[in-house]
């Protein structure tokens, strides 16, 4: 099946890229490049576009003609989405609206839809499930959520079959190296912290000790990048055979704070990570851990390196490597 991966040259839609092409898909990635790498594009062609620009969208869709659309490409820093969340509403929100009415006209039908954990806010540490009531404290949560919402709107008017997935936090890198995380400006904890042990950085700042967690710093579930981007290939199988509208959450149902993750790194490289001790983000919930349940029993979903030695251990490999350099 084609599909249009928007935001393929990104950290995780690459990943999707490279995990549907080995399913016998085609992915054809549409980026704008603003923090996407040409160079991660290795598995189908790349058309620069700009969901800004419903033009563009329409031509990659008649050129292509996509039985299928995944939808990567949005703005996702929550310190960011604080700072400004005008750009966060319009971009993400105004994107994804040219994107679903251009589908709508080209008669695609089948649309994944990436979402966060970030829809939730702080919900008292409780394991969220796809039911829990969604109530974001940022505007990267408030503008997916509003995604979210015009999914389903769309679904219904125009018989777009969708698929949500709601990301935890995504981690690690392909272990065969051809893909990886890179940001610029890097703001996530994990290549932070790698950055830090290999002295690219002075240190890791930890944001905030004082939450109401085991040891006061922010818990996360972290899922590796290729797990979920196999829950994608199902996700879009679950669409192809038919079975309707639905939501997963993709995390592992436990849960680590930020200094676990900071010992979890000590095992790996034998190193040290040096951390100051900052305040706390605006935006950040101190504790976010999903129930994978649904997305294992329905879609059959089988994480296999989404534990903390592959995650650190995949993204440390990827670290060594040049990168991807513009
Ligand atoms: N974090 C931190 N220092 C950093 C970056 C992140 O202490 O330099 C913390 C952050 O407060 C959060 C966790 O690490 O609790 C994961 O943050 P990240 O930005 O990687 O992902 P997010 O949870 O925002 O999607």
């Amino acid at each position: 099946m084609r599909v249009l991966v928007t935001g393929g040259a990104g950290y995780i839609g690459a990943h999707a890229c490279k995990a549907l092409a080995r399913a016998g898909h085609e992915p054809v990635v549409f980026d704008n490049l603003s923090t996407g790498w040409a160079e991660a594009v290795k598995w189908g062609p790349l058309v620069r576009g700009d969901l800004m620009d419903r033009a563009s969208i329409d031509a990659a869709l008649a050129q292509y003609q996509p039985e299928a659309v995944m939808h990567f490409a949005a703005l996702s820093l929550v310190g960011e989405s604080m700072k400004d969340p005008g750009r966060y509403w319009r971009v993400n929100v105004g994107g994804a609206l040219n994107l679903l009415e251009a589908c709508a006209a080209a008669g695609v039908r089948n649309f994944v839809f990436s979402s966060t954990c970030a829809t939730y806010g702080d919900q008292d540490g409780v394991l969220l499930t796809e039911e829990t009531p969604q109530r974001p404290i940022n505007a990267y949560g408030g503008s997916k959520l509003a995604i979210e919402g015009m999914l389903r709107d769309f679904g219904a008017a125009h018989g777009i079959n969708h698929v949500i997935f709601r990301y935890f936090n995504v981690a690690g890198a392909d272990p065969e190296g051809e893909v990886g995380e890179q940001h610029v400006p890097e703001t996530h904890l994990i290549p932070l912290m790698l950055d830090a042990v290999a002295g690219k950085r002075p240190a890791l700042t930890l944001f905030g000790t004082d939450y109401a967690t085991r040891d006061g710093t922010c818990v996360r579930d972290y899922v590796h990048v290729t797990d979920l981007a196999a829950a994608h290939v199902l996700g879009l199988g679950w669409l192809i055979e038919g079975k309707g509208d639905a939501v997963f959450c993709l995390g592992t149902g436990r849960g680590f704070s930020v200094r676990e993750v900071i010992e979890a790194s000590r095992a790996v490289t034998n190193r040290e990570v040096p951390v100051v001790i900052g305040d706390r983000r605006p935006g950040d919930a101190a504790a976010l851990v999903s129930s994978s349940s649904r997305a294992v029993n329905e879609l059959g979903w089988e994480p296999t390196r989404s534990n903390m030695r592959d995650m650190i251990g995949d993204a440390w490999a990827w670290a060594q490597k040049p990168g991807y350099s513009g």
